[in-house]
């Protein structure tokens, strides 16, 4: 599956993966030993989670935008165009925080959530091309859990708020649905800017015209130790917060609070040969 991936500067991923007798020593990709223990850590129970997020958070949107196109009105242009461009910044940032934080910090070893949510990100350094291999499930599962909550209430205020009041909430409504859209579709777009074959035209165009996540973009992120360029939604906000030190400013706020170091369980994964 290396052929989904083009050459590059970087260590890691873009220089070919050892075969054969030298597997062991794998330095990224499937062989990786690190890899191949996490891969086996995706279980059945954590694929069930994975399911119901997905049928929940695609009812929900289609009901909650019945409703959106049900309430229209021209007068809410401007409004709509604020809460979509504003969901899209707000999506971007979040994707970076949730990202940073499990990259960062905890371990797969952590109870519940780290194997379930950690584990997905320690796989992905050592084996980046594994995300082109995942289904649609798997792939979305995760994010999509993550918008039930909003978009279970926004369908819940549509059902029992009066129309007045509900045209009085529309444009903060556009912006719930834009950030709920644009979360959801994070990790979609993250295997895309991974995957240099068979993309759809369309997807190329919008990664051409930095709408959503470019691939040249996101590989900055990828060079070890991979501590900078962590929004994956469209990445507007990676060079900004790049420019202000904002993670390294965090990273060290948080170590001189609890002594720990950061990423020092990615880098236990990344060196592991057996
Ligand atoms: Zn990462
Ligand atoms: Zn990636």
């Amino acid at each position: 599956m290396a052929s989904t991936e083009q050459s590059g500067s970087s260590e890691n991923f873009h220089t070919p993966a050892p075969s054969g007798s030298e597997q062991s020593g794998a330095r990224w990709g499937p062989q990786h030993a690190g890899a191949r223990e996490l891969a086996e850590l995706y279980s059945p129970g954590k694929r069930c989670q994975e399911w119901i997020s997905v049928l929940l958070c695609f009812t929900l949107m289609a009901f909650n935008f019945c409703y959106l196109v049900t309430y229209f009105h021209l007068g809410h242009s401007w409004y709509i165009l604020l809460g979509i461009v504003a969901g899209i910044l707000t999506a971007d940032f979040a994707s970076g925080l949730v990202h940073w934080g499990a990259d960062t910090w905890g371990s797969v070893d952590l109870p519940i959530v780290g194997k379930a949510f950690i584990r997905p990100f320690r796989e992905h350094h050592i084996d980046p091309t594994a995300i082109t291999r995942h289904d649609f499930i798997e792939t979305n599962g995760d994010n999509c859990m993550l918008t039930i909550v909003p978009l279970a209430n926004m369908a819940a205020n549509f059902l029992m708020l009066s129309p007045a009041e509900i045209y009085r909430n529309y444009p903060w409504n556009c912006y719930v649905f834009a950030l709920a859209i644009f979360v959801t579709l994070t990790n979609q777009i993250h295997k895309w800017s991974h995957t240099y074959f068979g993309l759809p035209r369309w997807v190329v165009l919008l990664q051409d015209c930095h709408i959503i996540l470019p691939r040249k973009h996101h590989r900055v992120h990828h060079v070890a130790p991979r501590e900078t360029y962590f929004c994956i939604t469209t990445g507007w906000l990676n060079y900004p917060l790049e420019k202000l030190g904002f993670w390294r400013n965090l990273e060290d706020l948080i170590q001189s609070l609890t002594g720990e170091k950061p990423r020092s369980d990615d880098l236990r994964w990344a060196h592991k040969t057996k």
